[in-house]
């Protein structure tokens, strides 16, 4: 196994800085700085980025994303006594990192990172399924970054890269698919994380289209997704009823069957539905 920078072995650092895992952070430690490179490169090319990171935490990841060439990394820590070891990094790659210390739910990252920007992160497993909302759920489209590269637990990157049909199939897949393209680009099991969590994990690859592939109002899309999805076992008529008292009607004029339940339904007709329902 190769070395990939000059700065000591993670277990190391993590005896050196005292760095025992909390559960309560969702830390689960990649300390193969080779399994961290190969992930790094999932992101493309990252030379002319800047790379947000999220939960750097003994810096496995981002010195991976330095050694694949990020022109800038800013990592965002909640757990201060992190900070030695990334500043170890940031010194040996000078004008390169930037720790940010905080909790990435409260921060404004967008204030420290300039254009184009890429995001990687082996994120806590406790906020990821937040923050990947709110990536993909920005203001404008398309949004700031590129591309997100992301580890989940299996479960919630297969509810990510879901088609219609699967039992997987809901909002995350409707979000990540209507404006970007997922997919799954790793697979790792439980042991290859220090501690081991319970579960397996995937890095999915999402990359941000220039626009939506079907047109429809974010907020109404979202609304529709949400109540079709709420009730998933009742029939689109009957979960849909409190949007609009004429649902039945509606759906029959857009070839959708009222009998039908949500997993059932594409892309295409949940932007349809939701250009149907704008007022
Ligand atoms: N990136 C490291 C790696 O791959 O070995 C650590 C990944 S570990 C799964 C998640 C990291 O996120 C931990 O370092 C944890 O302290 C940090 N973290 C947890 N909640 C956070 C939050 N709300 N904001 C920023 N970092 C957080």
């Amino acid at each position: 196994m190769s070395a990939i920078d000059s700065l000591p072995p993670l277990r190391e650092v993590i005896r050196a800085h005292g760095l025992s895992a909390r559960k309560s952070l969702g830390q689960n430690f990649l300390l193969d700085l080779n399994l961290t490179a190969k992930i790094a490169r999932q992101a493309g090319d990252l030379t002319g980025c800047d790379v947000l990171e999220i939960g750097p935490g003994p810096g496995g990841l981002t010195r991976g994303l330095l050694a694949e060439g990020a022109r800038r990394v800013v990592a965002v820590e909640r757990d201060p006594r992190c900070l030695p070891a990334l500043n170890e990094i940031a010194d040996a790659y000078p004008g390169r990192l930037a720790v940010v210390e905080g909790d990435a739910l409260e921060i404004d990252t967008a204030a420290h990172l300039k254009p184009p920007v890429r995001i990687v992160a082996n994120l806590p497993y406790n906020v990821g399924t937040e923050l990947l909302v709110r990536w993909l759920t920005p203001e404008r489209w398309p949004p700031v970054w590129q591309s997100l590269t992301l580890m989940f637990q299996r479960e919630v990157a297969e509810r990510i890269v879901a088609a219609p049909g699967s039992k997987a199939y809901g909002r995350l897949a409707i979000l990540a698919q209507w404006r970007a393209e997922a997919r799954i680009v790793m697979e790792l099991p439980p042991q290859a994380f220090t501690p081991p969590p319970k579960v397996s994990s995937a890095v999915v690859h999402i990359t941000a289209l220039e626009a939506p592939r079907y047109p429809a109002d974010p907020a109404i899309l979202s609304r529709v997704v949400a109540q079709a999805f709420g009730q998933r076992r009742k029939m689109l008529r009957a979960s849909l009823k409190a949007l609009a008292p004429d649902i039945e009607v509606r759906l029959e004029r857009l070839g959708i069957d009222p009998t039908d339940r949500a997993e059932r339904l594409g892309l295409a007709q949940f932007c349809a539905l939701a250009r149907d329902l704008a007022p």
